[in-house]
């Protein structure tokens, strides 16, 4: 999507520091952390948010989780734990209409993180 934030950040448009990338999938660290460790995981496919995703896209809704699973390993956290969270439409505050995945961590987290 031409004005879409993260289609930037996926054509390199816009700089992130990137912790995970292959075909499907781009990994890059949240802007404005609301953790020690905040990365947005996002598929390259441009997708609205959860209400747009389709049958099509089982496979790679399940990669993302794989690809969280590998990050949070990759960075040490799978023993403290972590939290994943994905917001949807105006009442979640999702400012970025392109299906992204919080993956926090790195401390104790409170009963609200984002919002
Ligand atoms: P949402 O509220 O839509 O679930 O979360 C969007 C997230 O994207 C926010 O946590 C915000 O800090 C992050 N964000 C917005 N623009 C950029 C950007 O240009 N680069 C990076 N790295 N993160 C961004
Ligand atoms: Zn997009």
């Amino acid at each position: 999507m031409e004005d879409c934030v993260f289609c930037k950040i996926i054509k390199g448009e816009i700089p992130s520091e990137k912790v995970y990338e292959d075909e499907e999938i781009l990994a890059f660290k949240d802007i404005n952390p609301a953790a020690p460790i905040h990365i947005l995981v996002i598929p390259k496919k441009h997708i609205n948010n959860l209400l747009e995703v389709k049958d099509e896209d089982n496979y790679l809704i399940g990669k993302i989780y794989k690809t969280i699973n590998k990050i949070a390993k990759d960075l040490n956290i799978e023993k403290d734990g972590f939290r994943v969270i994905v917001n949807c439409g105006k009442d979640s505050g999702q400012e970025v209409m392109h299906l992204h995945f919080h993956l926090l961590g790195g401390k104790k987290l409170g009963a609200k993180i984002i919002g």
